[in-house]
């Protein structure tokens, strides 16, 4: 029987896309669990103090026709698309999506970024699928966890736009931030969910531990203690039957499936 260690990980943003690109460097939400920093600081190429600062890279930008990828491409994984950033995206977004490449577009959306996505590139509509991370709807969880990104009712608002705008739409509730209300959150979002809800647990505890201070250490450690097996394993016996939910490797490995 398979055991969980034996289990080979295809966890992560593998399991949505084979291939991830981005334009921008560090990302003014700031989210205190992100690992695209704890890599960044790892192989010291920013600061903690430096990652909230995002630049857009011009050569990525502006690097002429691209290619075009097998399958779903995922923009972006290691930033987010923000009102700082917003042209530079859009302008990547662009090259991509003219060269016929099929966009997964994952964020924690702010509406008015969304909104310009999808006034850009209505003509476009079935090369794009939203993913909106949404891990928690109350806003003191999403307030301390992802600081600068926007509270919940901007981010149902984004979902809800770019589904009455006729665009594929997904939520990712990964890493789930508070276990206890992830069903009031599910049937919340669900109405303007046209593909999927991804559920997840948080990933790299350990690892994220080793690079921030004593609060978020200590909030880390409860958080791993609400996503405890036998909290997995109810969350899956009630929502298993819904054809919407997947489930990511986190929660598949404790599960069995
Ligand atoms: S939105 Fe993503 S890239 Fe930005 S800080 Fe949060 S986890 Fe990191």
């Amino acid at each position: 029987m398979e055991t969980r260690k034996k289990r080979k990980s295809n966890g992560g943003t593998r399991e949505w896309s084979e291939k991830t690109v981005n334009c921008c460097t560090g990302c003014t939400h700031n989210c205190r669990y992100c690992y695209a920093r704890d890599n960044a600081i790892r192989y010291k190429q920013l600061t903690a103090d430096q990652w909230p600062n995002e630049r857009v890279r011009p050569h990525d930008v502006n690097r002429g026709r691209r290619k075009r990828f097998p399958g779903w491409v995922m923009f972006p994984s290691s930033h987010d698309i923000t009102p700082t950033n917003l042209a530079g995206c859009l302008v990547f977004l662009d090259e991509l999506l003219r060269v016929g490449n099929q966009v997964l577009v994952v964020s924690k959306p702010h509406l008015d970024c969304i909104e310009a996505v999808c006034e850009k590139f209505g003509d476009h509509q079935s090369q794009i699928l939203f993913r909106f991370t949404i891990g928690a709807c109350d806003d003191s969880v999403l307030s301390f966890w992802e600081p600068g990104a926007p509270r919940y009712a901007e981010r149902k608002a984004s979902l809800k736009y770019a589904f009455l705008k006729g665009f594929q739409t997904s939520v990712s509730v990964e890493p789930m931030l508070d276990t206890a209300n992830i069903d009031s959150l599910v049937a919340d979002l669900m109405p303007f969910v046209l593909e999927s809800i991804w559920i997840g647990k948080m990933n790299h505890i350990s690892s994220i531990s080793k690079y921030v201070d004593e609060p978020t250490r200590n909030a880390l450690a409860q958080l791993d203690a609400r996503q405890s097996d036998a909290i997995i394993k109810g969350i899956y016996a009630r929502h298993k039957d819904n054809p919407m939910i997947r489930w990511k490797e986190s929660i598949r490995a404790v599960v069995g499936i």
